[in-house]
């Protein structure tokens, strides 16, 4: 159980730091004083005090009773005063608290049914109903799978349970994005002041502002206008993955280039979370402009000589977030002999690496063919000595 702590800034427009009110803890309903079932009270009348719906001693006119049976009720006493009565649904055997004037020109609403409908869909969409808003009716607070409280709009709970949008922890949120920041280097200020969603205002380790747009900050595609510093010119990476999807039992390879692999698969691959990604090679390089250089190289030529070991788009569309560059286990040997030729033309002076120099001369690196020697006893290597930072 979860202790509910009362707002500390009791203000309804913002979301995902407060907790749920205290108040109201039974959604709708109250405990009336003379009576052993819950009233549901309907929303208008939240603010009558629980001891205010005592019973009305009065008989039940005829007409009533014939009204509340043809609108799905039945009138179980009058209550509060002369003017209301408490409906008993006889759908689901709760009580409603009614104006009869509302039963009688109206269409009363059962707020038992309507409570289950709220829990219902609020377990489609992911989330734990917890209270109404004794602020605002069409609020509800909610329990994210992360344990936060978020207080929702009823109909975006609705159309998130219809699956056309999702409910988004901001605490958990905020953090990630924080996160992804400071993996570049920067940190994460707030949003944009123009409203822009797609864009944040960040701060760079030189103490310079900047407003970047997030997909940038995933990828570390970004410059800095106060060091100068630019992702083209920072060390990069490029690295060969082995990514286990195992919804559709594919094993697949991956060659890309990042300043930060790991990050990358972490977040920027839509990887499901069962994915197991292993990451086979990383080969530091200078900068990142190389590194994207000669990974598209790589990569169209790859397409090019060995089509039949490109996996089509369709058989991860959905696991994984790219449209190409996605290859057949059985190209490892090749990919091992490009990342060779690719270490060689970065290193000529050949210290570390492992690549046989005649199979990719740095100054006839244009034709190099990857398949050259694909037997060449590159299987067993699983990654080089360099740490990636
Ligand atoms: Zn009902
Ligand atoms: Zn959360
Ligand atoms: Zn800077």
């Amino acid at each position: 159980m979860t202790e509910f702590t009362p707002p500390t800034h009791p203000d309804p427009g913002s979301q995902g730091s407060l907790t749920a009110p205290t108040t109201l803890m039974h959604g709708s309903s109250v405990q009336p004083p003379d009576h052993p079932v819950p009233l549901h009270i309907p929303h208008r009348s939240r603010d009558v005090a629980a001891a205010d719906w005592l019973g009305f001693p009065a008989p039940i006119p005829d007409r009533w009773a014939q009204v509340a049976v043809s609108k799905g009720f039945r009138i179980d006493r009058r209550i509060r005063d002369r003017y209301h009565v408490a409906l008993t649904c006889q759908t689901c055997g709760g009580q409603t608290a009614s104006k009869v004037y509302t039963l009688m020109t109206a269409e009363p609403r059962c707020g038992a049914c309507a409570e289950r409908r709220i829990r219902d869909l609020a377990k489609a969409a992911g989330v734990e109903f917890l209270v109404r808003d004794p602020e605002d009716h069409v609020y509800g607070w909610f329990r994210a799978p992360c344990g936060h409280e978020l207080r929702r709009q009823f109909e975006l709970i609705e159309r998130a349970a219809a699956g056309i949008c999702g409910v988004r922890c901001e605490t958990c949120h905020a953090a990630r994005e924080a996160e992804e920041a400071e993996a570049q280097g920067w940190t994460l200020i707030g949003p944009d002041p123009s409203g822009d969603r797609n864009y944040r205002i960040y701060r760079h380790g030189c103490r310079q502002e900047q407003r970047i747009a997030r997909a940038n900050m995933q990828t570390g595609r970004l410059d800095c206008g106060g060091c100068g510093e630019s992702w083209a010119s920072k060390p990069s990476n490029i690295y060969l993955a082995r990514i286990d999807l195992p919804a559709s039992g594919l094993r697949v390879l991956k060659l890309g280039y990042s300043s930060n692999p790991k990050h990358r698969f972490r977040y920027q691959l839509g990887l499901p979370r069962d994915a197991e990604v292993e990451l086979l090679r990383l080969l530091p390089m200078p900068t990142g402009h190389a590194a994207c250089a000669e990974e598209r190289r790589a990569n169209t030529r790859l397409a090019k000589r060995y089509p039949d070991a490109v996996i089509p788009v369709d058989a991860y569309a959905g696991e994984i977030n790219v449209v190409s560059e996605i290859y057949c286990p059985t190209l490892l040997p090749v990919l091992h002999k490009v990342l060779d030729g690719i270490e060689a033309r970065i290193n000529p002076s050949g210290a570390n690496s492992h690549a046989d120099p005649g199979s990719d001369m740095p100054d006839g690196g244009e034709d190099d063919d990857p398949a050259h020697g694909p037997d060449g006893g590159n299987d067993g290597r699983s990654g080089n000595s360099t740490t990636p930072s």
